[in-house]
């Protein structure tokens, strides 16, 4: 098992539940818009938000921004070690940097000073896209053995500095290499891993690239804090690692939600029943999420043939038939309605199981 660190008072490692993260894309020194988009994403489930600290000016409004939130905050730095220092006097819950690219030894040591007063982690980031130059020449390119290379190479960089509050990520955006890079790394160091598929693309490639790229990590037990990297709005990013993280029952307080795809037997408009449960469902998940109640699993099903099977294997579940439900508790069946009633039933039934009347 990994070490444990913490963000904040987010731990990370140590069989802790897994934090999601995201990564703001508005202009760090526009510090409304951003302290704006923090929120939304904690909102919306981010456990540890990240923004991109390009000059001083953005590591000063960093400052402001901390103070205007709750959640925490990790600031990303390339190149420039003294944005590092500032952004760490100004809050900064946890830096993430790339020792490669920030040069000279004595210059990631008055990074990793600053973190060890403020008494704050380091991410080490190493990147496909910003590998050292000898280990591109040693590996003919981006090899996965390369990756891990890098990221063995820093992490003692930093170990030997006497400072062990290290977070771990190596990431490409080419699936199977980032796969093999991190069972390379797996079991060589007990620093937490923070896993995500870097540069995945647009919601629908990027989507299907971090399901197979976390997911395949995740089953394998390597990956303590995860980001899903998708073009566009950041909250789209948190919405998915829920998913990914509920898929595979790592996330505490969900809502697993069952449905059939449909075909020749259904009777009713399951397209229709399944968005109203879905869309009842989202404000419930986030009061479970306050209460930290145990996760429960939700089905709808289209027809009789198949459906009683999974809605008696779900915690509540529907079964469908010509114009009518039949509604299970724990396989238990409760009671029949009409279609129309569906939804309203079985969210009814969840609502008073988990006492949220
Ligand atoms: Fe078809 Fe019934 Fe299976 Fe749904 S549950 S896919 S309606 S057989």
């Amino acid at each position: 098992m990994s070490r444990m660190v913490y963000c904040g008072e987010v731990p990370i490692g140590g069989g802790a539940p897994i934090p999601i993260q995201s990564m703001t894309n508005t202009d760090t020194r526009n510090v409304a818009a951003t302290v704006d988009q923090i929120k939304r994403l904690s909102d919306a489930g981010c456990d540890i938000v990240r923004c991109a600290i390009p000059d001083m000016e953005a590591a000063e409004a960093f400052s402001s921004i901390k103070k205007q939130v709750k959640v925490p905050l990790v600031a990303d730095i390339h190149f420039d070690y003294r944005l590092a220092v500032m952004a760490i006097k100004n809050g900064a819950d946890k830096v993430r940097i790339n020792p490669g690219n920030i040069g000279e030894k004595d210059r990631v040591k008055a990074v990793i000073d600053a973190a060890r007063e403020r008494k704050i982690p380091i991410r080490i980031g190493v990147n496909s896209g910003s590998l050292e130059k000898e280990i591109l020449e040693k590996y003919k390119g981006v090899t996965a053995e390369g990756l891990a290379e890098s990221a063995l190479r820093n992490i003692k960089l930093i170990e030997d500095m006497d400072f062990n509050d290290i977070v771990v990520s190596l990431k490409s955006s080419d699936v199977k290499l980032n796969y093999q890079a991190h069972r390379l790394i797996f079991g060589k160091m007990d620093h937490p891993i923070h896993i995500g598929i870097t540069e995945a693309g647009t919601i629908e490639s990027g989507k299907a690239k971090s399901a197979i790229g976390i997911g395949a990590l995740l089953l394998e037990g390597i990956g303590d804090t995860v980001r899903v990297s998708l073009t566009g709005d950041p909250i789209n990013e948190v919405h998915f690692a829920k998913e990914i993280l509920k898929a595979l029952n790592l996330r505490k307080s969900a809502i697993n939600f069952v449905s059939c795809p449909t075909c020749g037997r259904c009777s009713v408009d399951l397209a229709k029943i399944t968005e109203e449960v879905e869309t009842a469902l989202k404000p419930l998940e986030k009061e479970m999420g306050k209460k930290e109640m145990p996760s429960v699993t939700v089905a709808v099903m289209g027809c009789e043939v198949n459906g009683p099977g999974e809605a008696r294997e779900a915690d509540i579940g529907v079964a469908c038939g010509k114009g009518k439900g039949l509604i299970f508790q724990h396989g238990e069946i409760k009671k029949t309605v009409k279609e129309e009633d569906i939804a309203k039933e079985l969210i009814l039934y969840l609502k008073q199981e988990r006492s949220l009347i």
